[in-house]
């Protein structure tokens, strides 16, 4: 194996030290230079990366330029000005064209517009973000609940950005509780409009991207109401598309706009409020594929049940949130990639040696705080990978997936969001503490992407009601009726569930079997073999699942207020069966993609980030695996010691791993990394001892 030190300190002078005399900053000769990694290894690395997409990877890559990045210091009406002028950029190059349909004007490449999404994590959260309430939401419900009429009347429009729109869900007072939104669509059969309103201040549209200023038109979801002899018939959740303000950006009659102003991060993006006092719109702008109303008022639909109408609806919008998820794992990626190249470039301390600066990666504490992350960053990107490739497959030919495996690719893709996001900003925090005071500076950019990513764990899908959502789905796996299900049904019914639904799937896999029967050394149950790790996460979720579905039984029989208490006493039970299932999932997911790569070096490489990702996780929630006897102390003491000696082997090759991220380089001309703020760079070869003598 080549050792990061050939490559990374060559002997051919840089810029030169400060003649003899000229004053001498106290940090000089601790910044080193950035040096690069094992090409060809990072190469093999970054072809496991990329996966299915990999030419739209390559192409995005080409198309990026610095002028894409988080632009700093600018006011925020600035900051939306270059947001959207950048869009525009993004639309003239036919990007959003891979999301729609042929029939629709697009290229019908699912796999690639998610991926292209994905790849703007790297640069501007901002930018993805306006790109994802444009063509994902806004378009998305056109073209996912829209006819062909409709579709064919805006979908040109909303590609070519001549018509800016948003994605008008969430209620101030609702939030997260979706199905229960206040805002009302009521039919006139007199003059065969839909009446919009705001019936309450806590039913006021809030959050909403393109609200503020941009949006002229939005993708509102309402009650829908009928009448029929005088009686007011519900309906439940539809959208409808509602005209906001006209071509000046004046609020239309009956619409009152309002500008959230600064936020937390995402400057560049214009989150505003909605209110609708009597707006009219013609009886053509509901999106009727799930519910449709006729001149006369009378309502129809190919689903019969509102729960499962609604559930079935919001099933056809899930790409914002794999999306979401897969820009957040990017933005993750890219601070881990600045503070590992930080890590190899900074010095901190004399060696007692060789009195010269140790790097600070040399340092067990800071490969135990990176690399690990580094090893979740390559496993969460291959479970993206899976879940776009996933979703691509099913919107190619959707008579494909019977019922369960599309509400399974819905719950993982709730799932991964939750699971990412919340990897993202854990890893973006790591990232900016690893890289010191400098990591704070915003022209170093981290922080920036810190303060952005942070509401991806709250949009698309709060993260805790994501999770919840994975449990109970686990929970009634073989429900059909799930749709229709309240909270004290979904109790009773994971009473007759859960057992062994688990271990069942997992089995089904071809990938269990043939890890369990590549178990080298069930004796001893080595963590370090793929079979035993299978085991291991998939017998921690089963556990959980059988044990929180056995605390819901309590629930049966009681009514709605009482099966609560019980539901609820359960919930963080709940909630950990939920992320378990991940973690086994994900696994599953990257060892798939280690068993296929071709490459042996690579290959085994990424072996070693797998079994760092498992122990990552027995390491974390050891107390667990103590606690219930599927642990010993002295395994868990020997699973701490392998993760720490995983980490330094690993350290020896982090620069070749992040540049396996194929981030593009300018994303890293920042001065931490090009003159260290401090001094400039000095070409002196590392010792022996530091971090790339650990290497093999
Ligand atoms: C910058 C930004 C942009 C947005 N853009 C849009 C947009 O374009 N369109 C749109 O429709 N919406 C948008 N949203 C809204 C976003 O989707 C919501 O904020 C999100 O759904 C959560 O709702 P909430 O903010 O009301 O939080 P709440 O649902 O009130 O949650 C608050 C807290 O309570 C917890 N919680 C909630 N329910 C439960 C439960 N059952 N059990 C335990 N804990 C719970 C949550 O974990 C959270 O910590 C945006 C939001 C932001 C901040």
């Amino acid at each position: 194996m080549t050792s990061e030190t050939d490559v990374q300190n060559p002997t051919t002078s840089g810029d030169s030290a400060p003649e003899n005399g000229a004053p001498v900053h106290p940090n000089f000769g601790r910044i080193t230079t950035t040096g690069a990694g094992d090409a060809v290894l990072s190469a093999a690395l970054q072809k496991v990366l990329d996966g299915t997409w990999a030419d739209t990877r390559e192409f995005t890559r080409d198309s990026m330029t610095p002028d894409m990045l988080n632009p700093i210091g600018l006011t925020m009406e600035e900051h939306r000005d270059h947001v959207l002028a950048q869009l525009q950029r993004l639309s003239d190059s036919g990007m959003p064209k891979l999301g729609f349909r042929e029939e629709d004007g697009g290229t019908g490449d699912t796999g690639g517009a998610l991926t292209s999404f994905e790849m703007l994590g790297h640069l501007d959260l901002s930018l993805m973000v306006k790109a994802g309430v444009q063509w994902g939401l806004f378009g998305g419900a056109i073209a996912n609940l829209g006819n062909a009429e409709t579709r064919a009347k805006y979908l040109p429009d909303v590609m070519s950005l001549d018509l800016l729109g948003c994605f008008a869900m969430t209620e101030i007072g609702g939030g997260s509780d979706v199905q229960n939104l206040e805002t009302t669509a009521t039919y006139d059969r007199e003059t065969g409009e839909f009446v919009i309103n705001t019936p309450t201040p806590s039913a006021e549209k809030a959050y909403i991207g393109n609200a503020a200023r941009d949006g002229r038109m939005a993708a509102v979801f309402a009650q829908l109401i009928t009448h029929e002899d005088g009686e007011e018939l519900r309906h439940g959740v539809h959208c409808l598309l509602v005209p906001i303000r006209d071509e000046q950006g004046n609020d239309l009659p009956g619409v009152s706009t309002t500008d959230h102003g600064h936020k937390g991060g995402l400057l560049g993006v214009d989150n505003g409020r909605i209110w609708f006092s009597g707006v009219r719109v013609p009886r053509e702008a509901l999106l009727d594929r799930f519910g449709a109303v006729d001149e006369n008022g009378t309502y129809s639909s190919p689903i019969e049940s509102v729960g499962a109408r609604f559930f079935t609806m919001l099933g056809t919008l899930i790409r914002g949130r794999v999306s979401v998820g897969a820009a957040s794992g990017a933005a993750a990626r890219t601070a881990l990639a600045m503070a590992v190249r930080y890590s190899l470039v900074r010095r901190q301390f004399d060696h007692p040696e060789t009195g010269k600066g140790i790097p600070l990666l040399e340092y067990r504490e800071h490969q135990r705080r990176l690399m690990p992350r580094v090893a979740r960053a390559f496993a969460y990107a291959c479970a993206q990978n899976a879940i776009i490739a996933e979703l691509d497959r099913f919107e190619q030919d959707p008579e494909s997936f019977d019922e369960s495996q599309r509400r399974e690719m819905e719950t993982h893709a709730a799932g991964i969001k939750a699971t990412v996001t919340a990897f993202a900003n854990d890893t973006i925090t790591e990232a900016r503490l690893a890289c010191g005071g400098a990591g704070y500076m915003a022209e170093n950019r981290i922080t920036e992407l810190r303060k952005d990513c942070d509401v991806f764990s709250t949009f698309e899908g709060d993260n805790v009601v994501l999770t919840q959502l994975v449990g109970k789905e686990l929970l009634s796996a073989y429900a059909s009726d799930f749709g229709d299900m309240d909270q004290r049904e979904t109790v009773a019914f994971a009473l007759n569930t859960a057992f062994d639904v688990v271990q069942e799937k997992a089995r089904a896999s071809t990938l269990w079997q043939k890890m369990v029967d590549a178990v080298t050394d069930r004796e001893h149950t080595d963590l370090l073999d793929r079979g035993n790790q299978l085991e291991l996460l998939v017998d921690r979720e089963e556990h959980l699942l059988e044990t929180v579905a056995r605390r819901l039984r309590k629930a049966q029989g009681q009514d709605g207020s009482a099966a609560f208490k019980v539901f609820n006493s359960a919930q963080d039970h709940l909630l950990q069966a939920g992320r378990a299932h991940m973690d086994s999932w994900v696994f599953a997911r990257f060892a798939e993609a280690v068993d296929a790569c071709e490459d042996p070096e690579a290959k085994e490489v990424l072996g070693m980030l797998c079994d760092l990702y498992v122990l990552d996780i027995v390491d974390a929630d050891k107390g667990w695996f103590l606690e219930h006897n599927r642990l010993t102390t002295e395994r868990t003491k020997a699973a701490t010691a392998a993760r720490n000696r995983l980490c330094t082997k690993l350290a020896g090759r982090a620069r070749t791993l992040v540049d396996a991220f194929a981030i593009p380089e300018f994303v890293f001309d920042v001065p931490m990394l090009t003159d260290g703020g401090v001094d400039t760079l000095t070409d002196e070869p590392a010792d022996e001892h530091e971090v790339a003598g650990l290497a093999d």
